[in-house]
């Protein structure tokens, strides 16, 4: 329970009756303010704060309650607005910043309260924006990398129409090397607007847990025979562990792009190991499957970040091989969407092992 540090008793009935109609009103104002779900202080015309809630107390780890707001909260903004509505009335919105234990960005609304007299003068309630600003700035971040990844391959292209249209417009043997060119260039957007489709797909159907079910081991025999061609074009064999069925709550398509995009990237990154190795097995209520490489391992700085949009150890060489930098962030929020997970254990020259793991069908 919350001290309201002005409550005074003084001898008569009525000023007794009086007391009681107010320290109810501050009782209901205590609970309010305690039930918010922000940080809440509440002022008296001195600006001494006369009571807050628990949120406020964790937010400045101090109790104010008795101190000057000055004391409390260190922003010059906050303490103007705070004189200003104590002076003219009225509400203002100011930004307030902590920077220690961790960067937090609060908006500050600040009002003038006239029902409860002059003991509770203005209120004061923290808006915590870190979350939404973060959001906001990866947001802007995909944008920007997505506009990137396409005006590059774009660009390109258009230089080339144009040097079609003028210098290589008789040359035969320029032209067909041109046009190979541009395909590949062309691909390469194809490609990236299918992640990009993809990824939104997958992020719009987040919260739906999928309700069919998939053998894990079934959609590995498929993926091998998908990738047949491009695995024997990179010199690479594909060795599937025999197992029982690895029987998961999922949707196929989606448990089929998860798989194909790790063994992809072991041929497309790891074909000097010359073996991929794929096995699943039952741990507990999920199933697991491992794709295994002997490539040349990933870097440990990097492996928290791979599931990122558009982190790539070496970007030059995914371009090469086609890589948009999309594909562990769609194996990610597909696995996210089955409430399964990716684990990645990776080391420079010895290989790296891409474990998914997905609960079984009960
Ligand atoms: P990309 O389209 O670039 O392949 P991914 O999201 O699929 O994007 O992979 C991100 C990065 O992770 C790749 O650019 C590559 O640097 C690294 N990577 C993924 N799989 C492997 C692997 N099996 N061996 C080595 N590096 C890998």
């Amino acid at each position: 329970m919350m001290i309201w540090p002005w409550k005074k008793t003084n001898g008569t009935a009525a000023a007794a009756a009086d007391l009681r109609e107010r320290n109810s009103a501050e009782d209901a104002l205590t609970a309010l303010i305690g039930a918010l779900p922000d940080p809440v202080m509440l002022l008296d015309d001195h600006g001494l704060v006369r009571a807050a809630n628990v949120r406020a107390k964790d937010l400045l780890n101090m109790d104010p309650v008795g101190q000057h707001l000055s004391s409390a909260i260190r922003s010059p903004a906050i303490l103007e607005a705070v004189q200003n509505v104590l002076e003219h009335g009225g509400e203002l919105r100011v930004n307030y910043e902590q920077h220690v234990p961790v960067p937090r960005h609060f908006e500050a609304f600040v009002a003038a309260m006239n029902v409860i007299g002059p003991e509770a003068a203005a209120l004061v309630l923290l808006k915590d924006l870190t979350r939404e600003q973060q959001t906001e700035r990866m947001r802007a971040d995909f944008v920007a990398h997505a506009s990137h990844e396409l005006r590059t391959p774009l660009a390109s292209l258009l230089g080339f129409i144009e040097t079609l249209q003028g210098a290589a417009k008789n040359d035969e043997a320029s032209r067909e090397r041109f046009l190979a060119l541009m395909q590949t260039q062309a691909e390469r957007m194809k490609r990236l607007i299918a992640d990009l489709l993809s990824l939104s797909r997958i992020e719009m159907n987040a919260h739906q847990r999928p309700t069919g079910t998939a053998d894990l081991h079934q959609i590995a025999l498929h993926v091998r025979d998908t990738l047949a061609g491009l695995a024997k074009d990179a010199g690479v064999e594909i060795k599937i562990d025999d197992t029982d069925p690895l029987l998961v709550q999922g949707d196929w398509d989606e448990l089929v792009q998860v798989i194909q995009n790790l063994v992809e990237n072991a041929i497309k990154y790891a074909a000097s190991g010359k073996l991929i190795e794929i096995s699943g097995k039952r741990v507990g209520e999920d199933c697991e499957l491992e794709v295994r490489d002997h490539g040349p391992g990933i870097a440990e700085e990097h492996l928290p970040r791979l599931t990122e949009r558009f982190y790539r150890t070496n970007a030059q060489e995914s371009r090469s091989r086609g890589g948009t930098g999309l594909g562990l962030a769609i194996v990610k929020h597909i696995l996210n969407r089955h409430r399964g997970k990716l684990r990645i254990q990776s080391e420079l020259g010895a290989g790296s092992s891409f474990v998914i793991r997905v609960p079984a069908v009960k």
